[in-house]
């Protein structure tokens, strides 16, 4: 008896141990014509300021099921150099990708320019040797990494450490930046913070939409992943699932990032991430009422919160609708008089932003039967 009930507690904690690791791995659906990539490009380990060796950001990486990652230790800031010498710049790359081979997970090749407010810092990704990016000169150190190709992005300019007010501000050398192709892409998400003004910098400077941990310590210690929490992820739009399909994705501007449940990106990417992760269909009056009833269900792992802006009231809902993640829920619907064969149900998206201020709005056209 004892023996058997010990036998049944393992058995539940195992299977406890591979429900949560199972639940863990992030999901969102493919988007119309690509695959929708989860993506953290901003990562430390032990070979700038983090406190991981980087290993332990392929294994975090595998757990969350991502499919990029690329470490990106600062180039100016070694605060370890006493403990761990950094002659040759790129080993957590090297490191990670030795690490990464038997998991199938793409590591892409960055490091952080490390510079003060303005420009601030940047990261450079898909680049061939750090060290031949290290220079005195900041501009130069920019013009290093674009040489060998690489997609820069403005890292945290919301960071209330270099921007007081944690307010993004354009600057001229900025603008210089982008005008000598130096500058792609701009973090609207950053560890622990979501800037709606940087995303509308990204809109009003055609910059690519950012979203990164910018982890340093442990992804487990930072984030509350036991109780539906994730860390922050890119989701890019690529042909294909290679380092070279998400360099293309990255210069075409294809992401949604995703953090504390928040989707923000540009209009026509956030709308098709929306129109793929949320399904609306009629399942017909209840009995002999003229209450419709129509099943939403959410194939993403983010939950979402729709308010109504159509004229219809709902049976048992108010105007703000709850759908959580992976999962189906039944709207019943009043009003729709019979001589109606169309609903249009209007919502918009709380926790999709797709600017300043602005969230997504969505229509859908729902046929009586
Ligand atoms: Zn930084
Ligand atoms: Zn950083």
């Amino acid at each position: 008896m004892i023996k058997q009930a010990l036998i049944s507690i393992a058995v539940l904690m195992s299977f406890g141990t591979a429900a949560q690791d199972l639940d863990r791995k992030i999901e969102f659906p493919n988007i119309e014509g690509y695959l929708s990539l989860k993506c953290d490009f901003h990562i430390h380990t032990v070979f700038s300021d983090g406190l991981v060796w980087p290993t332990i950001r392929v294994d975090e990486a595998v757990k969350d099921g991502l499919d990029a990652i690329a470490l990106t230790e600062h180039i100016e800031y070694q605060p370890w150099k006493d403990d761990i010498k950094h002659e040759d710049r790129n080993r957590s790359y090297q490191i990670a990708s030795e690490a990464a081979r038997p998991h199938d997970l793409i590591v892409i090749h960055g490091t952080e320019i490390t510079r003060d407010l303005p420009p601030g810092h940047a990261n450079a990704l898909f680049i061939t040797d750090v060290n031949e990016i290290m220079h005195e000169d900041m501009m130069q150190s920019y013009r290093n990494a674009r040489a060998q190709g690489a997609f820069i992005f403005w890292n945290h300019p919301n960071w209330n450490a270099q921007q007081k007010d944690a307010i993004p501000v354009m600057s001229d050398i900025h603008q210089q930046l982008i005008k000598e192709d130096l500058l792609h892409g701009i973090e609207v998400v950053n560890d622990l913070t979501f800037s709606e003004e940087a995303l509308q910098l990204s809109i009003d400077h055609k910059l690519t939409v950012m979203g990164t941990s910018d982890i340093h310590g442990l992804v487990d210690y930072q984030y509350d992943l036991a109780n539906g929490g994730h860390r922050p992820i890119c989701l890019v739009f690529a042909k294909e699932r290679t380092a070279e399909s998400i360099k293309e994705a990255l210069f075409a501007g294809r992401t949604v990032t995703w953090f504390e449940n928040i989707l923000a990106g540009k209009e026509r990417d956030l709308r098709a991430l929306i129109e793929a992760s949320l399904d609306f269909e009629v399942k017909g009056y209840i009995g002999d009422s003229e209450v419709l009833q129509v099943e939403i269900q959410n194939h993403s792992d983010a939950r979402f919160f729709l308010k109504n802006t159509s004229p219809y009231d709902f049976y048992a809902n108010t105007d703000i609708i709850e759908v959580l993640p992976k999962s189906r829920m039944t709207l019943q619907v009043l009003s729709t008089r019979a001589d109606k064969t169309e609903v249009p149900l209007k919502f918009d998206i709380l926790n999709a932003i797709k600017a300043h201020k602005s969230p997504l709005d969505i229509e859908v056209s729902l046929l009586e039967e």
